[in-house]
């Protein structure tokens, strides 16, 4: 007998949308290498562009400004190989982005601090910047656009503006935005953004780097002349074939997310109703509709997330832990979030075809938490 789990987790991972999967399944018998001028080659090419321009679509570029990437983590990584003096993080920022700002060997690096509700600022960077601090086309601010872990919203186009009109080259993280929220470069007025297809419905291990036309072009990946030059090696012909898919189908999931509001809110409040005293952690700044960030339900947060599995439901531990680590959440720690709280915090975060009966599921499960542990304690 199988039995349904609820899958609350679409923040480490999206489901896989079986428009993607489907795309991806009839790519794999297309043989040809992409940059093979007879036809096999051809037809794969006409794959890849069509992807390319269903990507640059959903975040308002121009096809020639997308550079397919094997996900986020390159893309990000992607951004500070370019040769900064000065680069703005903000504290908020995913590990990914934070590890390559660190790496960032030579660059002078100005951490800019979340407030207590997740958002971050720009005043730390209007000091340094104001004060001349910054030389002209060789600083890069970087702002991600949705919080992972709390779904906060940052203030990118503010943020840019400013940036820009002093002469900073700017990148946000719009990994979490797609299909949740509107994402338009232009409007953003950055020079880079970073996408992930995992996390909009298509597959693992491919994500793009938009480079603005006119921004530097920092190349990571050098050996054959893919991706313009910008990124070498041959392409995973399937993985952006159903990361187009899943972005064509991305757009419809915005027609969607009143309802995935109206869960998440519910779910949010029947919580407040079970558990005295509990915190919905950024819930004073505007978030993602589909993203709850919430404690204590339990005292430490692993543990919650392996009682919830065992309820059939999957949640995660703040930031999804990676190779089983559970770290304590830097973002949290950022917001000054008391170390308990923090702790304690999971995450729950929704999506388009999430149902009534998987927030049922989850109510359920953590009356079951609660009323166990009350025995327990
Ligand atoms: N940035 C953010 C905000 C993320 O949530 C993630 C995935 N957790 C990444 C970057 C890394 O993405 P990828 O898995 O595609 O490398």
């Amino acid at each position: 007998m199988t039995r349904t789990r609820a899958y609350l987790d679409w923040n480490a991972t999206a489901p896989l949308k079986p428009a993607a999967k489907a795309a991806m399944i009839a790519a794999l018998e297309v043989i040809g290498n992409p940059s093979s001028v007879h036809t096999e080659g051809r037809a794969a090419r006409e794959l890849i562009e069509q992807a390319r321009d269903a990507v640059a679509a959903l975040v308002g570029a121009r096809p020639a400004e997308v550079v397919f990437t094997s996900g986020a983590t390159e893309a990000n990584a992607t951004v500070f190989v370019g040769a900064w003096d000065t680069i703005y993080v903000s504290s908020g920022e995913h590990d990914s982005v934070l590890a390559a700002a660190k790496a960032c060997v030579g660059a002078r690096r100005v951490d800019l601090p979340m407030d207590h509700s997740g958002r971050v600022g720009i005043e730390a960077l209007a000091d340094d910047v104001l004060r001349g601090a910054a030389p002209v086309g060789k600083a890069l601010a970087t702002l991600h656009l949705a919080n992972n872990e709390t779904g906060v919203i940052q203030l990118v186009a503010d943020m840019a503006a400013f940036a820009r009109s002093h002469g900073l080259h700017t990148h946000t993280d719009a990994v979490q935005a797609p299909g949740r929220l509107p994402v338009d470069v232009v409007a953003l007025g950055v020079d880079y953004l970073t996408i992930s297809a995992h996390k909009l419905g298509g597959p693992k291990g491919i994500g793009a780097l938009i480079v603005r036309e006119g921004a530097p072009l920092p190349r990571l990946i050098a050996g054959g002349g893919q991706e313009r030059r910008r990124r070498a090696g041959t392409e995973n012909l399937a993985a952006i074939v159903g990361f187009g898919a899943a972005a064509r189908e991305a757009m419809r999931d915005l027609e969607a997310i009143a309802q995935v509001r109206v869960r998440r809110d519910r779910l949010e409040a029947a919580l407040c109703a079970r558990v005295a005293g509990l915190t919905v952690i950024g819930a004073e700044a505007t978030r993602l509709a589909n993203t709850s960030c919430i404690a204590p339900i339990g005292k430490t947060a692993e543990t919650l997330v392996i009682k919830y599995d065992l309820a059939g439901v999957a949640v995660s531990a703040g930031a999804a832990c990676s190779s089983g680590k559970v770290a304590t959440s830097h973002v949290l720690a950022a917001m000054g979030i008391a170390p308990d709280l923090a702790r304690a915090a999971i995450r729950v975060s929704i999506g388009p075809t999430t149902t009534d009966a998987d927030i049922a599921a989850f109510l359920a499960a953590t009356d079951t938490i609660l009323r166990t542990s009350a025995l327990a304690a």
